[in-house]
């Protein structure tokens, strides 16, 4: 209510204003007295706490020349906020409606409105309003921005793509990464009815539009995996190391199945070790240590992987060290390094694997858009001590 109060100072003191001019011709006079009249009247009712009855009183009043069209924008965005939407509609379509009022007052209140039927989930009418902008300088981009998200909503991904031009125009990295991830998600439905031709050609085009999107890479290797092209698979893993050195701990697995197929394991972990000594990653040190063991004995592996992780400690190296110890210990001593080796499992199993690194979401399942943020691509194993 206070907030409201203060919004609507300049509304009185246009008021004052415009009541202060002095004219010379009656019917202006009274004009302003009626004016007067009208916005007393809706602030009474907010002091009296009738937000409708002054909600009603005070757009009666509103003008096109007036200068509180500003603070009507205001009044309108905090009920929005408080999450009274019918009366942010009320103020907005009001607004939208005023016959006269200048191109860009205007434009921003049919953007306001787009906003209010996005909050209230009137994806269509928000759309209406979004589209009516798309050649405006000032909401063009912004707008783009809200449809994409309209259309992430409703799973509608053509419809996304359809402004794929205007995107490129701008150049905005953010929705071209958008645009990317339509087009996996296309590619994915295409995977799962096993289209082979349709899946390269999508996941090109959302390469082309984001070089970076690792998604695109880890379903290009998936799908040439299945149809015996473990070479572009491999390069495929490659691709996404390169992209996003946080991801790619979830593909060592696979990457080590393709390799094998290809016979050229040595390679693989040539890589990892690469990957290894630039990330230290938790994942890559395990996959490691377990060539070391396999090609260099228990002692050699044991004393890369203390070396490890005294450089840097982790709750998952440390679990695979107990293990380790486990196969060449006797069965007096697995009884101690069992109780300890299963409390290690209870706690990694307590904790998420991923987090999203642009709103901090915690998760045990990967998903490609964030479930809190919606953002494309940012649910990545979690660093530090407890994860990678
Ligand atoms: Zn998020």
């Amino acid at each position: 209510m206070i907030e409201l109060l203060f919004l609507l100072l300049p509304v009185a003191m246009a008021y004052g204003w415009f009541m202060g001019r002095n004219s010379v011709k009656q019917n202006q006079q009274t004009e302003k007295q009626d004016l007067s009249i009208k916005y007393s009247t809706g602030l009474n009712y907010l002091l009296s706490n009738q937000q409708d009855k002054a909600i009603d009183s005070l757009l009666d009043a509103l003008k096109v020349e007036d200068d509180s069209v500003e603070a009507h924008f205001a009044m309108a965005n905090l009920f929005r906020k408080r999450g009274e939407l019918d009366r942010a509609l009320k103020v907005h379509e009001h607004l939208v409606r005023l016959g006269g009022l200048p191109t860009k007052a205007k434009q921003q209140a049919v953007f306001e409105l787009g906003k209010d039927f996005l909050s209230a989930g009137l994806y269509d009418r928000a759309e209406k309003m979004f589209t009516k902008l798309l050649k405006s300088k000032t909401y063009g981009l912004k707008s783009i921005s809200y449809l994409l998200q309209i259309f992430q909503s409703t799973k509608d991904w053509q419809q996304g793509l359809s402004h794929k031009k205007l995107i490129k125009k701008v150049n905005d990295k953010r929705q071209l990464h958008t645009l990317a991830n339509f087009y996996c998600e296309l590619a994915t439905t295409a995977f799962e009815q096993d289209k082979f031709i349709d899946v390269i050609e999508l996941l090109e085009e959302a390469l082309a539009l984001d070089p970076n999107s690792c998604r695109a890479n880890w379903l290009m290797a998936k799908i040439y995996e299945n149809h015996d092209q473990c070479e572009q698979a491999a390069q495929c893993y490659q691709a996404i190391y390169e992209q996003d050195k946080e991801f790619f701990p979830d593909v060592i697995q696979q990457m080590h199945d393709c390799y094998t197929r290809l016979d050229e394991l040595d390679d693989f972990y040539k890589f990892i070790k690469k990957v290894y000594d630039e990330t230290a990653s938790s994942s890559a040190l395990i996959t490691y240590v377990n060539h070391i063991q396999e090609n260099n004995g228990h002692k050699k592996a044991k004393e890369f992987i203390l070396t490890a992780l005294k450089r840097r400690p982790t709750i998952r190296g440390f679990q695979h060290f107990i293990k380790m110890q486990m196969s060449q210990s006797d069965d007096v001593d697995n009884t101690s390094l069992d109780l300890i080796k299963d409390l290690i499992s209870e706690y990694i199993n307590i904790k998420h694997r991923y987090s999203c690194r642009t709103c901090g979401f915690n998760s045990s399942t990967h998903y490609w858009s964030c479930p809190s943020c919606h953002e494309w691509e940012q649910l990545k194993p979690v660093r530090g001590l407890e994860g990678e």
